[in-house]
């Protein structure tokens, strides 16, 4: 074994003793980046585990909820964020795995890392979005069709900004969710060209 792995677990206190349970916290750093998509736990991310060990007859069976935070890329505005992310998953480590794909306890400890990436991985979002009512971009320009981005453009602009931009200047509601500091009822001011 190379160092002390941090994801396996000692269930010394709990091998062939069933009925017998401990609950742990630990933190771990990802060991690597988890997931391909657009959502991602990158390596080094601190990742919070609450464990429950319970020894089985079988085994162990381990329950954990896992927080970290997931970096992304938002699918309609394509900016760079970060969530809070949460998912839990159990899983039964057998001192004789009758399967190929069953986890097995190993000497006096569990491996949490295999189930733990699986729940991570299979978790995270295919399709994020920065904020439920993210505007995305214009299909036309391209831009963000946000408020802060709308109010910017000058007289020589495409008709169409004009066009959103006096819609903007209507209802107030949606601009008041936005922290921009731009006034947010005055669509298409050419005084507040800096975004
Ligand atoms: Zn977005």
């Amino acid at each position: 074994m190379a160092g002390s792995r941090v994801f396996q677990e000692s269930v010394r206190d709990l091998l062939h003793r069933p009925g017998e349970m401990r609950e742990r916290s630990r933190v771990l750093d990802a060991p690597e980046k988890l997931g391909e998509g657009l959502a991602w736990v990158p390596e080094g991310e601190a990742i919070e585990l609450e464990l429950r060990l319970e020894s089985v007859h079988e085994g162990v069976l381990v329950s954990a909820e896992v927080r970290t935070t997931v970096h992304a890329e938002c699918g309609r505005c394509l900016r760079d964020f970060t969530t809070p992310f949460r998912v839990e998953f159990q899983e039964l480590f057998a001192y004789t795995p009758s399967e190929a794909d069953e986890y097995g306890v190993h000497g006096d400890h569990v491996d949490l890392e295999p189930p733990l990436r699986d729940a991570v991985v299979l978790a995270l979002p295919f399709q994020p979005v920065c904020r439920p009512d993210c505007p995305g971009l214009d299909p036309e320009s391209g831009e963000l069709r946000e408020a802060e981005a709308v109010v910017a453009p000058g007289a020589d602009l495409d008709p169409r900004w004009a066009a959103l931009a006096g819609f903007e200047a209507g209802p107030s509601d949606r601009a008041g969710e936005v922290e921009a500091e731009d006034e947010p009822g005055s669509g298409g001011n050419p005084g507040s060209a800096s975004k």
